[in-house]
């Protein structure tokens, strides 16, 4: 899909409706969303894979802590971006490890169950393709990835 005007929370409904049978009933799934948000030039079909990424690796950390959590997708403003927060209720990232699982084959994952290429490519999606930013904050039960997008064309 080109480059065009997207309505993020469209989106988010969308992944998140694909990917419900993933998702499962033990996972209760939250949407806080600031509908006063405008929208945003993107690209739909990416923006799509980088939350199907995000909340993949999500189901997994929940199960990996029993099976029963919550997943929480926020949209709010922050300044000149529009952020979206992944929060997971699992069991959360390592400090150890923090800063090197946005690097290409990094999986914590048993051999074919992890690419370790998820959130690399998200990255760069983000990164390279929109002018934004990745992030992760995370302790024992409170992980959340943050994607933050410009609100309006980058100049170029
Ligand atoms: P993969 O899912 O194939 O392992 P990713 O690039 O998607 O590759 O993720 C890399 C690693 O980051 C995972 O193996 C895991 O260790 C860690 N990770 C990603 N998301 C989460 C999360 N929500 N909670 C805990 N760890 C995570
Ligand atoms: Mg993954």
């Amino acid at each position: 899909a080109p480059y065009q005007v997207v309505d993020v929370h469209e989106l988010l409904d969308s992944t998140l409706l694909m990917l419900s049978g993933k998702i499962g009933r033990r996972i209760t799934v939250v949407k806080e969303y600031d509908r006063t948000l405008p929208s945003i030039p993107a690209y739909p079909g990416e923006l799509n894979q980088v939350w199907t990424n995000i909340i993949d690796n999500a189901v997994s950390a929940i199960e990996e802590s029993g099976g029963d959590g919550t997943l929480t997708v926020r949209t709010s403003r922050d300044r000149d971006r529009l952020l979206v927060e992944f929060c997971d209720t699992g069991p959360g990232v390592p400090s150890e490890i923090r800063n090197r699982i946005f690097d290409p084959f990094f999986t914590t994952k048993p051999v074919g169950q992890g690419t370790g290429l998820g959130l690399d490519i998200s990255w760069r999606i983000i990164a390279n393709k929109h002018h934004g930013s990745l992030d992760v904050q995370s302790v024992p039960g409170d992980t959340r990835f943050q994607v933050r997008l410009p609100l309006t064309a980058a100049e170029s």
